[in-house]
């Protein structure tokens, strides 16, 4: 039987939850669960943080999941709506959208329902992705408080696009230009991702919209999220199924990337990109095996990978293998795939098992199964 499984630590989601408490005291979290909990599964994780005051999704399907488990905080759509239908489902499932193009403006203002709705609006302070451009700003804000349906306490919102860069400029220019589009705008006030609730308190305001940072994960490039003094929440592990001593001058797997330097042994775990493992990882790619530190050899191909056990003499057909968990960053992982550790996590495939660890946080928190 295969064994690749993601552990996900329950407790370590809930205490990561708290620490984002303590680092903004006068904040409400929303806490940022798009990407079914950046891979770790929606329900668990919503579940696991059901102490937080909302839920940032990224689809109504994924608001529809929240509202499905009983759970009654606010859901806010982040990528907002953009077709007419939408809105009933927005308003059956109470869930704020962000409001960050004319186009909805439109749709909205054609809206026969005119039932209650609460939303979020979004200005573009220089990621130039979602929001509207500074001569637009007040207007649309005019515009929604026109409709008497729109709850008046709009939340007002912008989104950083450098908050983990060492150079602090950019974010600060975003600051200034958030601070000028709303200034005597009423309302609460939401900026900060998980870099700039770790790194800038002055833009916690009124919500901060962490993700990464309740999994335990970092978006600096030189520290991890345990580094930061979180806890990762996803272990991916498997087993070796096999060993083979080998030659020197043996070359291993696809291509024969890798040639044994000398006679050794090598382990065959059962992981690769079919598990989202990525084909990317250089052979040296750190892995655990039996608890120790060793490195993969060789391409990665679809369900294996082929690992130095040099190091790690007690190995035996069966230790367990870590790819990455609380003692091996997802973020070191990722970097020598040249990407993050969201899209690592987020990339765990489907036929990898999920089983959930550490305690519940309350005894009536119900066990959830996907
Ligand atoms: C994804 C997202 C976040 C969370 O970002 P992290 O880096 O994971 O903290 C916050 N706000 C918005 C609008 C997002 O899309």
């Amino acid at each position: 039987m295969r064994a690749t499984t993601a552990t996900i630590d329950l407790a370590a989601l809930a205490r990561n939850l708290e620490r984002a408490r303590q680092a903004a005291p006068q904040s409400r979290v929303l806490a940022v669960v798009k990407a079914d909990g950046y891979g770790h599964g929606l329900e668990r994780v919503a579940l696991a943080l059901r102490a937080a005051d909302g839920f940032g999704v990224a689809t109504l399907t994924d608001a529809e999941r929240i509202r499905r488990l009983g759970l009654r905080q606010r859901v806010v759509l982040l990528s907002g709506f953009d077709e007419a239908k939408d809105l009933l489902d927005l308003r059956a499932l109470q869930v704020d959208p962000v409001i960050h193009h004319e186009s909805q403006l439109r749709l909205l203002e054609a809206d026969r329902k005119a039932k209650p709705m609460r939303v979020w609006l979004k200005f573009n302070t220089g990621m130039n992705r979602l929001g509207f451009q500074p001569a637009e700003a007040r207007r649309s804000y005019e515009r929604l408080r026109a409709l008497p349906w729109i709850d008046p306490d709009i939340v007002l919102m912008t989104h950083f696009a450098s908050a983990d860069e060492p150079d602090a400029g950019d974010t600060l220019a975003q600051c200034e230009r958030f601070a000028a589009f709303t200034e005597g705008l009423p309302g609460p006030r939401s900026l900060a991702n998980s870099a700039a609730l770790q790194r800038f308190p002055a833009t916690h305001a009124d919500w901060v919209r962490p993700g990464g940072w309740l999994y335990g994960m970092s978006t600096f490039s030189d520290r991890s999220g345990a580094e930061l003094g979180l806890e990762p929440a996803m272990s991916l592990g498997t087993r070796l199924i096999a060993i083979n001593e080998l030659a020197a001058g043996d070359r291993i797997g696809y291509g024969g990337s890798y040639r044994c330097p000398e006679a050794m042994r090598v382990g065959i775990a059962a992981i690769g990109y079919g598990d989202g493992y990525p084909r990317a990882l250089p052979s040296g790619t750190p892995i655990l095996v039996a608890g120790r530190r060793a490195s993969t050899v060789g391409r990665v191909s679809m369900d294996l990978v082929a690992i130095d056990l040099r190091q790690v003499p007690e190995a035996e057909v069966g230790s367990e293998v870590i790819a990455w968990g609380p003692t091996l960053p997802v973020e070191h992982i990722a970097a020598a795939a040249g990407t993050i550790g969201y899209e690592l996590t987020c990339g765990v495939t489907r036929r990898v098992a999920f089983a959930e660890a550490g305690a519940a946080l309350s005894p009536q928190t119900p066990r959830v199964r996907s």
